[in-house]
């Protein structure tokens, strides 16, 4: 979530205008008593330091134990004492969470809710008619506006906060959500401990904030260890469904992009990169994301150990810096220079090293240790997708193309023709083209330069029909020395056109031999003949198509000599 500078600006002038001149307001209006009690309000702000220093921190708000220190607070010496104590819980809280310089702005942001909290709870208090210092033991009254301030300063706390988070963050979720609940129901769970304070306060003077003081940090040590261990689980949710996402995946990039954009989506992150392990001592970049763009770099290899991914290759286990200063020293210059944490993790497949994550984010301590470990999990479902993926690719390979020549092989032909019929029969393409090639006298070149030589020429072959025809068409092995090309959207006349190009190409230019039986380099000329079909003029199903191809080929082609082109007619 960024915020715009002048909104920024807009908010240290809206605190420098509201709130000096709020206190100054509050004091003449509601002016404490407090001559006397020095000692018992620096116990107070003790306390209320200490507490927020150990803060519980949903969507950057600090929550719960702080509001009832500020009650017992607020009861025992007034609305300005506790405005004033608010105001340095706000201060010490951000100080704790160290604001980077572009955050700046939620200082006074937090200034001015905390004051404009403090103002209007306290002042509907003595509009109702409450006191400074009430006796609330025995008295249901008191006790009951008590109550009311504690009610009206929490949830005008969470209406500014969802009003910040709405027009500043110009966050479109709603804030009113689960953990809102959860939030308001252990807010009010715990209120009896701000009564506790300030009746014992009352009761035994000074003593009883130390004594309290140690149930009130004991109780934040463990929301914010049950706040954790919540963010943990959702995490690991989260982890295990990106884990099943990815198996579903069956191409390698599809796995990556997923991987990449699910990681961004969970933490934040302004740098990615995946390194592939290459070899014994090498990692070659795959892929770079910069601020939600992709890039792919071609070359760039680190060797192992260094850097901070040849480091972590090295280590076989995953690193975390909280800033620039931490790394800085060894890194290889592939973190641009506005990275401050940094996230790494070997990708681990059966025991071995097979890739590197690197995460960046260009703000300090972005990243927790708990993070790294759900990283961690993930890059060992990445890992598992990947090579399920990688097999998937050689296997679909294989069944599709020609181990030889690399060209598809028969049975893609046949879906894809099918394919390209159903397109003709929904009206989606006009016509349809169909070359079949057959080499001239192939057995003899068999049988003069070897088998090995024949192989040789079908893939120069096949290597020469791919770049003739490009992409106006595929190209298919459709058996022994046979090939085809299927033609989408190209009609009889180009078809044939195309198909006579062929032929003067094989014809005109002979074919290179690097093994044959002389073992110098030779040259071959051979010839093919060509069978032309179109559809629909010629045939309407598949079978049809291929099979007039076929005849034009014999008939027309072979029969008549050879070295030719004909087309099919149905004459
Ligand atoms: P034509 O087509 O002109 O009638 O004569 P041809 O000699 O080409 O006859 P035919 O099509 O009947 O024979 C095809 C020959 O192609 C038979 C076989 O030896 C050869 N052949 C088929 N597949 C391969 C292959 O994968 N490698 C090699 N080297 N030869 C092959
Ligand atoms: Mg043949
Ligand atoms: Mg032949």
């Amino acid at each position: 979530m960024t915020v715009a500078a002048k909104t920024k600006r807009n908010i240290f002038l809206v605190w420098l205008l509201l709130v000096p001149a709020g206190l100054w307001f509050t004091y003449q209006t509601y002016p404490p008593h407090i001559s006397g009690k020095w000692l018992d309000i620096a116990a107070f702000l003790i306390l209320t330091s200490v507490v927020a220093f150990m803060p519980m921190v949903i969507n950057n708000t600090p929550i719960f134990l702080i509001q009832w220190v500020s009650l017992a607070t607020f009861l025992s010496f007034g609305i300005f004492v506790e405005m004033i104590f608010a105001q340095a819980a706000v201060i010490v809280l951000l100080l704790r969470l160290r604001l980077q310089k572009e955050q700046l702005f939620r200082l006074p942001l937090n200034l001015i809710m905390f004051f404009l909290v403090s103002l209007v709870s306290g002042v509907v208090y003595y509009a109702l008619g409450g006191q400074t210092g009430p006796t609330i033991i025995n008295n249901l009254h008191s006790l009951a506006l008590a109550a009311v301030y504690a009610v009206v300063n929490y949830f005008l706390n969470q209406v500014i906060i969802s009003f910040y988070l709405y027009f500043i963050y110009k966050s479109k979720e709603s804030y009113f959500g689960k953990d809102f609940i959860v939030e308001t129901v252990t807010t009010f769970m715990t209120l009896p401990l701000g009564f506790v304070l300030y009746m014992f306060y009352n009761f035994q003077g000074l003593l009883a904030l130390f004594i309290v003081a140690v149930p009130f940090a004991s109780l934040s040590i463990i929301f914010k260890l049950y706040y954790s261990s919540q963010k943990i689980n959702e995490y690991l949710q989260k982890a295990a469904e990106i884990g099943h996402q990815m198996a579903e995946r069956l191409e390698v990039d599809g796995v990556i992009d997923l991987f990449m954009q699910k990681l961004s989506e969970m933490l934040p992150v302004d740098y990615a990169y995946i390194f592939d392990v290459i070899s014994d001592d090498e990692l070659q970049l795959v892929r770079r994301i910069q601020c939600g763009t992709g890039i792919t770099t071609e070359s760039a290899k680190i060797k192992k150990n260094q850097g901070i991914s040849g480091f972590v290759w090295d280590k076989k286990k995953g690193y975390l810096y909280h800033s620039k200063k931490d790394w800085k020293p060894f890194t290889k210059g592939y973190l641009p220079s506005d990275a401050e944490s940094v996230l790494a993790v070997p990708i681990v497949r059966n025991k071995k090293v097979i890739g590197v994550l690197m995460l960046a984010s260009k703000q300090k301590r972005a990243y927790e240790r708990s993070q790294l470990m759900i990283v961690d999990i993930l890059c060992s479902y990445f890992a598992v997708a990947i090579d399920n993926a990688k097999h998937y690719e050689i296997t679909k390979t294989q069944s599709e193309r020609c181990a030889l020549t690399k060209l598809y092989n028969y049975r893609y032909f046949e879906k894809l023709l099918t394919e390209e019929f159903d397109k003709l029969f929904q009206f989606q393409r006009k016509v349809l083209s169909l070359i079949i090639l057959d080499i001239d006298h192939f057995k003899e070149v068999n049988d003069t330069y070897g088998h090995q030589s024949g192989n040789e020429i079908l893939c120069e072959l096949a290597a020469r029909l791919s770049n003739l025809v490009g992409s106006r068409g595929t190209v298919a092995r459709y058996g022994g020395e046979e090939f085809v090309v299927l033609l989408p959207e190209a009609d009889k006349k180009e078809a044939y056109h195309l198909a006579e190009m062929i032929r003067q190409s094989i014809a005109n230019w002979p074919f290179t031999l690097q093994q044959s039986l002389e073992l110098t380099q030779q040259q071959v000329k051979i010839t093919a003949s060509i069978g032309v079909a179109t559809a629909p003029e010629d045939a309407e199903d598949p079978l049809a198509l291929v099979r007039h191809a076929d005849r034009a080929l014999y008939v027309g082609a072979k029969r008549a000599g050879r070295n030719r082109v004909a087309e099919y007619s149905s004459c």
